[in-house]
């Protein structure tokens, strides 16, 4: 059967969702089957020398969505339930998400089977650089770019520029973005997500007539995503009062202190134990009365048990898939809840990679307040886009958003027609 290697729950879902869409824009069926399914799936079997003398074979996987609008561009995670279908999803929302952006990639993803919190950081480097150098044929800057997602940061895409470097004997930083500042990573980029999701928190909040001074928050995982946004969205004079992460869930009413919060989870490795914090139950604090409710850990955490009872004004889904289709239809039933759906709300942070592409190409170098404006300048535009589509086409932001990523890249397709 067609599609039977990415038979997994998470490709199900945004394979859902691109039929759904497909049937909306009423794609004829030659464009409809080209977007939908991935130009490359790649598997790699990786031995690595582990620190007790064992030699353990890891599963890595990458999926390059498509290529017709230029290179394709997407993280990469380390998780233990990585699989080639769950990859396969998240780099078709890469992709509906660049187009969605006006940015000139197609979507990719990868991921390798492992729990990089059972590894030391030299088998984490080790696991990289083999990762690297059996893919370094498939990638290149005007091929394949990656960035940090799960379970990875900057020093894993600097032991990939390194390797690659190394393989094509000159130092090439635009093979990786979201990389160290002092291999040429752009100013901005580490908080780029984070910003993106609060500076459009605030924008839903202004819409819906509600102030962004006091409004509560609810934040699910504080690794990258969640940290800055928490941080942003506490900058700008939100409170956020509930937060949880693999260790556990912390609630303030009167709000957390951001600061002390990333001190404390880069000494105790985890947000449980945050002393002026009550811990509380994971799931039942996604239930609570906010403002605005941030998933910004893993896919399906939205389900159609929790959504009936969400007391969330706006859904700001940082994370990539959290909600799973039947959740989604039940809160476009209830319509009480304004969606800022994921290939948006989470889109600041392939925007300020490309960014860091542009800047890499040109031998370049922006300044923060550069970097975050343009951001929220694109944001802004798509947005507003985003909100007109739906005006016209009376239809939820989830379909709005998806319809105009997949919109550009049907017609881009169409165009270029089909070789040979
Ligand atoms: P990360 O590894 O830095 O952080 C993940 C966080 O989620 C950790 O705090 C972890 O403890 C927490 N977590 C995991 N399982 C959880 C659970 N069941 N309940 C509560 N918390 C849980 O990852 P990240 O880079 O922050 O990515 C988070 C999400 O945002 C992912 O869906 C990712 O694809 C998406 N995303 C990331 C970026 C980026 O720039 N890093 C960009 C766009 C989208």
């Amino acid at each position: 059967m067609k599609g039977q290697l990415l038979n997994d729950p998470v490709f199900g879902m945004a394979a859902g969702q691109f039929d759904r869409v497909a049937d909306f824009l009423n794609l004829d069926q030659s464009v409809r089957e080209r977007c939908k399914w991935p130009k490359r799936i790649l598997t790699f079997s990786l031995p690595v020398h582990m620190d007790d003398g064992r030699t353990e074979v890891f599963f890595g996987y990458r999926v390059q969505h498509h290529l017709s609008r230029g290179p394709v561009k997407g993280g990469l995670r380390f998780h233990p339930k990585v699989n080639v279908g769950e990859v396969a999803a998240l780099a078709m929302w890469m992709n509906w998400k660049c187009s969605l952006m006006g940015l000139p990639y197609g979507g990719g993803k990868g991921g390798i089977t492992c729990d990089p919190n059972k590894l030391s950081m030299t088998e984490q480097e080790r696991l990289t650089r083999r990762f690297a150098q059996e893919i370094t044929p498939f990638i290149g800057p005007e091929i394949d770019v990656m960035a940090p997602d799960v379970g990875t940061n900057a020093q894993h895409m600097a032991w990939i520029l390194d390797t690659y470097s190394t393989h094509t004997g000159r130092f090439v930083p635009e093979i990786v973005t979201g990389k160290p500042i002092e291999l040429q990573g752009s100013e901005g980029r580490i908080q780029a997500t984070g910003h993106g999701v609060s500076f459009l928190a605030t924008r839903a909040l202004n819409k819906l007539g509600l102030p962004v001074q006091g409004a509560t928050v609810i934040v699910q995982g504080y690794g990258n995503v969640g940290s800055y946004a928490v941080e942003t969205m506490s900058a700008y004079g939100m409170k956020v009062q509930g937060i949880s992460d693999i260790t556990g869930a912390i609630w303030n009413e009167n709000g957390l202190d951001a600061e002390k919060l990333r001190a404390h989870v880069a000494q105790t490795g985890g947000v449980a134990g945050f002393e002026s914090a009550e811990s509380i139950d994971p799931d039942e604090m996604l239930l609570r009365e906010c403002d605005v409710l941030v998933p910004a850990a893993l896919e399906r955490v939205i389900t159609e048990s929790n959504a009936p009872n969400l007391r969330c004004k706006i859904l700001a889904e940082a994370a990539n898939g959290p909600t799973t289709q039947p959740a989604d239809a039940i809160i476009e039933e209830r319509g009480d809840i304004f969606l800022i759906p994921d290939i948006l709300c989470n889109a600041g942070g392939v925007t300020v990679s490309y960014f860091e592409w542009v800047q890499n190409l040109q031998r370049f170098h922006w300044t923060k307040t550069e970097v975050l404006t343009k951001l929220e300048t694109k944001l802004e535009k798509a947005f507003e886009n985003l909100l007109g589509f739906c005006d016209r086409h009376k239809c939820g932001t989830r379909l709005g958003a998806l319809a105009t990523g997949i919109k550009n890249v049907a017609r881009v397709k169409k165009t270029r027609g089909l070789f040979p």
